[in-house]
């Protein structure tokens, strides 16, 4: 049976797209997972390279990308080390110990930031003793933990190579997690020597926030932006609030040297900002051909982007 793999890179939707059923039923290991390794890696600067389950990268000065790609989202955290502490933004699966490789990578104390509180930005939450919230209903809803966005996290075709030892998909959950503080625009973050700071942008989430380092011209998008098809379809997705977010966005990219998403590959040019905005008002617009998915959802691409939205005119306008 022919299925959507729920990944967000366009080659694995490229080929469930134009691949008949009866290639893909013959298709061994997920087309998502032929993708890897991504080219782009191979410029990248690894480290622990014996991690069974995340590939770190270190990706600017005091700045490491924690992949994921043994399961199709391809999720992407980062440690951001300072003087004094270090921040984690987001925590990704749950599926393995993310605290592990935090603690081998800095000594100096952690606090949790989630770009949005997505089961896939979360799942290490509950190992941390200080996680700072957005104060939102959504993020307060979210801390509750929950089971079946991370069930279906690993229904067939979302895994490439193994499973970490002692997993058990069975019990497999968000484990609910303390807010230990609760921030908001315009927070800073003082992490000795590097200030980071919270820019609200609602949208794909109402807590979706992207993280700026002014001094070091560092941009953490967060699922505001990565170089992969963008979604933009579940309910709690606004794209009234989307598009006032990528326009501010748009107008730091002066500032910004490194745009830096949470999905598939770490790095991107200040240029995919304003090259955002065009591309969703133009999709808004309705001058960008719809082609549907499954689901009832459709991918749009304009100027190098892919949207991934409901497929109805419902949902685009
Ligand atoms: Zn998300």
């Amino acid at each position: 049976m022919r299925t959507l793999i729920k990944a967000k890179m366009p080659i694995a939707l490229a080929l469930a797209m134009s691949w008949g059923p009866s290639a893909v039923a013959q298709t061994i290991s997920p087309d998502w997972c032929k993708a890897l390794p991504r080219p782009e890696y191979k410029s990248l600067e690894r480290v622990l390279p014996s991690d069974p389950w995340f590939e770190v990268y270190k990706v600017s000065p005091g700045v490491f990308a924690l992949y994921e790609p043994h399961q199709a989202e391809e999720v992407i955290s980062y440690l951001i080390v300072g003087s004094k502490q270090a921040l984690l933004f987001d925590t990704g699966m749950g599926i393995a110990n993310i605290q592990k490789v935090v603690t081998q990578l800095t000594s100096r104390p952690v606090v949790v930031l989630n770009s949005h509180t997505h089961n896939d930005h979360v799942g290490g939450n509950a190992l941390f003793t200080f996680v700072y919230g957005m104060d939102t209903d959504f993020t307060r809803q979210n801390a509750k933990g929950s089971r079946d966005d991370a069930q279906e996290e690993l229904a067939p075709g979302m895994i490439c190579g193994n499973l970490p030892k002692g997993f058990d998909p069975k019990t497999y959950a968000t484990k609910p997690w303390h807010v230990s503080l609760f921030v908001h625009n315009g927070f800073k973050i003082n992490l000795g020597g590097r200030t980071l700071e919270i820019i609200s942008t609602p949208g794909h989430t109402p807590d979706a926030i992207c993280l700026i380092d002014r001094a070091n011209g560092l941009l953490f998008t967060g699922d505001t932006y990565y170089p992969a098809p963008i979604w933009l379809y579940r309910p709690e997705t606004n794209l009234d609030a989307y598009v006032a977010s990528v326009k501010w966005l748009a107008d730091l990219a002066p500032q910004v040297k490194l745009v830096l998403g949470a999905h598939n590959i770490p790095v991107a040019e200040p240029s995919v900002l304003p090259s955002l905005v065009t591309a969703i008002v133009a999709v808004r617009a309705g001058t960008v051909e719809a082609k549907p998915l499954e689901g009832g959802k459709a991918l749009y691409t304009t100027d190098g982007i892919t949207f991934l939205l409901r497929a109805e005119p419902a949902g685009v306008k």
